[in-house]
């Protein structure tokens, strides 16, 4: 037997972990050690020199495109792959569980998963059933703590109410009524896939018997970020029985605010006998620069298990950092240097743009829009998050569940057809009255003609409909399915109808969402389930993960969090500043204080060759304006491996700026004209100092020009008075 190719391009720590014992293991080591390789590795390993079957591996990563790529992987190392090997994220796999143990799990056998979006809607929902009030009792406030109990593997059941304690009688009660929502209606959350796989292992010994009989070993990648549930899990399912290799690094553990455990590593040499303990500490993805800038990043956290890595890879060249003077000119910057290294060669998707919140994505966005640069994003803006999307999927699971209360809410009246919140809030009285769906509560009602004629005519309208989509499409393949629901239940008309770019756009979307149907196949083979079934659980599982440009080169962008694991060769950190890099929210607390430092440190570490850190001095989000110094982070990186980019006074392509009474077009430079000031510049006021000028408006002797002084912060003048000189 040839294992070589397994065990080559292997250090010896590594070929270590790859063929040690079946037992338990835990690789602690540094980004870019190589952890993730020696899963791969390793599961190649078990099948071709220990003789594990495929079938016998159960491996946990962190994300779908991450056990995609590892199946891949693992193909090449092979030479064949196997869909009985179980790859997942924690939530697929809880998932395929449940949709095998419907009924060991009391779960009706359609069950849908329920998204963020369609929980925070539900509790909205009940909480205004039972009277509480918006304004003290925020819907995102009562979500928060029905997952955490839930991560914790509590329901609402287990709580002591206590006694004098209102907020916790409060959001129990809450639970409660939410926990019998998803039961009537056959919805499961997110993290409820979670629990209730755990609870499958409490519940049914015979169950878990026979997987602990079946799994060989189990092995987890980015172990630091499993929370309770999720351990749980894992150690019950292993038991004495089955062995664990974990890899993982403590100083990647970015999901504290999710639930996330970093004592888990700890707790693991205690919970699984003997393990055996790999350190792994050279990297193999960035040159020196790069990983000393993370280095002594991190190096600001107490309390780490730590480690330092080392790399024989060269020096390579600094990191350049940049402060544009708003976040147009930074974004501008950015899309600068992506233009002139696509110019020179370099594949878009080696290039990735990491940000730490959505929101900031964009102005990026319309910066690399203007300049034709193929983009791809991955999480946030979703593409089965998209409104338009997810009503289209939400009429697709009717026909496959009927009792789906939360698909029909979003679509019993979009398109708009007549059925107006009266009538759907006496379908919800009913509902709740005779414990039964909200389509059930319907058509009780349409038969027994409960309603005014005109609502009783408009439901039955809307049963037809379902009832015809459902009739005409079960010949048809999912692509012509999708296309014909989106058709006739009228949302292509729907969105003609509205105004301007934005209900093309929305069409546009329902014809990527055929597509993605056409290039669908089943992520499984081995239960008979419908194809339609599976796409919805996968459009669920899978958000953001499968829009449809997936194959021309693009430009990656993500936020921090979810650039996890992954690799780039050039990585623009953007937006590190004070207040939003650590995030304003985190300063104050030594705890998440080091969760953001943390997060910087993954930023880093994602760069192989080149790393560019960006800042905006004044910065435009959810409204208003802010002023911002460069992040504490950028500080405790030595200077000798950064660079800071000056500003150019000119530059040679069209800026847009906001201008809140801009002269029209014919801007190619930064001149305000008629002034002889540039924007950017620097420039010395008599009482306020030094400062840079990043905003103006009208021109020539009535300009008023916006300068952000060193010392006294930004101020609106009138530039003929200000007597403003050049420096
Ligand atoms: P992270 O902590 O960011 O998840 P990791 O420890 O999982 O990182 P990998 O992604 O497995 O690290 O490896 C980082 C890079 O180094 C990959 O491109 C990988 O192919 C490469 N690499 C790892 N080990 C070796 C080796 N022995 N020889 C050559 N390249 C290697
Ligand atoms: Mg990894």
């Amino acid at each position: 037997m040839d294992v070589s190719n397994i065990l080559n391009n292997l250090n010896d720590a590594q070929r270590d972990a790859v063929t040690g014992a079946l037992d338990n293991m835990l690789v602690l080591a540094g980004a870019g050690s190589g952890k993730t390789r020696v899963l791969v590795h390793r599961i190649a390993w078990l099948i071709q020199a220990e003789g594990l079957s495929p079938h016998q591996i159960l491996a946990v990563t962190f994300t779908n495109k991450a056990a995609r790529e590892m199946r891949g992987r693992i193909e090449e190392l092979l030479g064949f792959t196997n869909r009985s090997m179980w790859v997942g994220t924690f939530h697929g796999l809880a998932h395929r569980l449940l949709k095998m143990h419907w009924r060991e799990a009391k779960l009706n056998e359609n069950f849908q998963i329920l998204d963020a979006d369609d929980q925070l809607r539900l509790v909205k929902r009940i909480a205004k059933q039972l009277d509480l009030d918006e304004s003290h009792w925020p819907a995102r406030q009562i979500v928060g703590f029905i997952n955490a109990q839930k991560d914790e593997g509590r329901r609402a059941a287990h709580i002591d109410p206590g006694q004098g304690d209102m907020y916790q009688r409060t959001m129990v009660r809450v639970y409660t009524a939410y926990e019998e929502a998803c039961e009537r209606s056959g919805m499961v959350d997110f993290a409820e896939l979670l629990l209730r796989a755990h609870e499958l292992w409490l519940y049914h010994p015979e169950l878990l018997q026979l997987y602990r009989q079946r799994f060989g070993h189990i092995l987890v990648d980015e172990f630091q970020d499993t929370n309770t549930i999720q351990y749980a899990w894992l150690r019950v399912l292993a038991g004495d029985a089955v062995s664990i290799t974990a890899v993982g690094d403590d100083d990647q553990s970015i999901y504290g605010w999710r639930g996330a455990k970093i004592e888990n590593i700890q707790q693991f040499s205690r919970d699984f006998s003997d393990p055996k303990i790999v350190r792994l500490e050279q990297n193999y993805r960035s040159t020196s620069n790069i990983l000393n800038a993370a280095n002594a990043v991190i190096a600001n956290n107490a309390g780490r298990l730590g480690k330092e890595l080392w790399t024989e890879g060269m020096e390579g060249e600094k990191i350049d950092f940049y402060a544009g003077f708003n976040e147009q000119d930074e974004a501008r910057f950015v899309v600068d240097q992506i233009l002139r290294a696509v110019d020179d060669g370099m594949a878009r998707s080696d290039i990735a743009i990491l940000y730490r919140s959505n929101a900031q994505s964009r102005v990026m966005e319309e910066a690399l829009i203007r300049s034709n640069v193929p983009y791809r994003i991955y999480g946030g803006q979703r593409f089965y998050d998209r409104l338009e999307i997810k009503n289209a999927l939400a009429y697709m699971r009717l026909l496959v569940n009927r009792h789906d209360d939360a698909a029909i809410e979003r679509v019993i009246n979009t398109p708009v057809r007549g059925i107006g919140s009266k009538t759907i809030d006496t379908m919800r009285e009913y509902a709740r009255d005779h414990g039964c769906s909200l389509w059930h509560a319907g058509s009780a009602m349409v038969v027994n003609k409960l309603l005014p004629n005109r609502a009783n005519s408009a439901l039955e309208a809307f049963y037809d409909l379902i009832e015809r989509l459902d009739g005409d499409t079960k010949e048809l393949e999912l692509a012509e399915l999708a296309d014909h629901v989106i058709t006739v239940s009228g949302l292509i008309e729907h969105h003609r109808k509205e105004k301007g770019e934005k209900g093309q756009a929305r069409i546009e979307n329902l014809e990527e969402l055929v597509s993605a149907c056409k290039v669908y196949e089943p992520s499984n083979d081995e239960e008979e389930r419908s194809v339609l079934a599976d796409f919805l659980d996968n459009a669920a599982l899978d958000a953001g993960e499968a829009q449809a440009d997936e194959f021309e080169d693009s430009v990656q962008l993500m936020t921090l969090h979810s650039a996890k694991g992954l690799e780039f060769d050039t990585v623009f950190m953007v937006g590190v500043e004070e207040g939003l890099f650590p995030h304003k929210m985190s300063v104050s607390e030594p705890g998440r204080l080091e969760e953001e430092r943390r997060l910087c440190y993954v930023g880093i570490t994602r760069a192989m060759r080149k790393l560019y850190i960006t800042m905006a001095e004044s910065r435009r989000m959810h409204g208003s304006e802010t002023y911002n110094t460069p992040s504490r982070f950028i500080k405790e990186i030595p200077t000798e491996y950064l660079t800071e980019i000056r500003m150019q006074a000119k530059v040679s392509r069209p800026v847009s700026f906001s201008r809140p009474s801009s002269p029209s077009a014919g801007f190619d430079d930064y001149d305000i004209p008629d002034t002889g000031i540039s924007l950017g510049q620097r420039v010395y006021h008599s009482i306020f100092g030094e400062g840079v000028v990043i905003n103006f408006e009208g021109q020539g002797k009535s300009a008023r020009v916006q300068v952000n002084f060193d010392s006294e912060g930004s101020k609106w003048l009138v530039l003929a008075y200000a007597k403003l000189q050049a420096i």
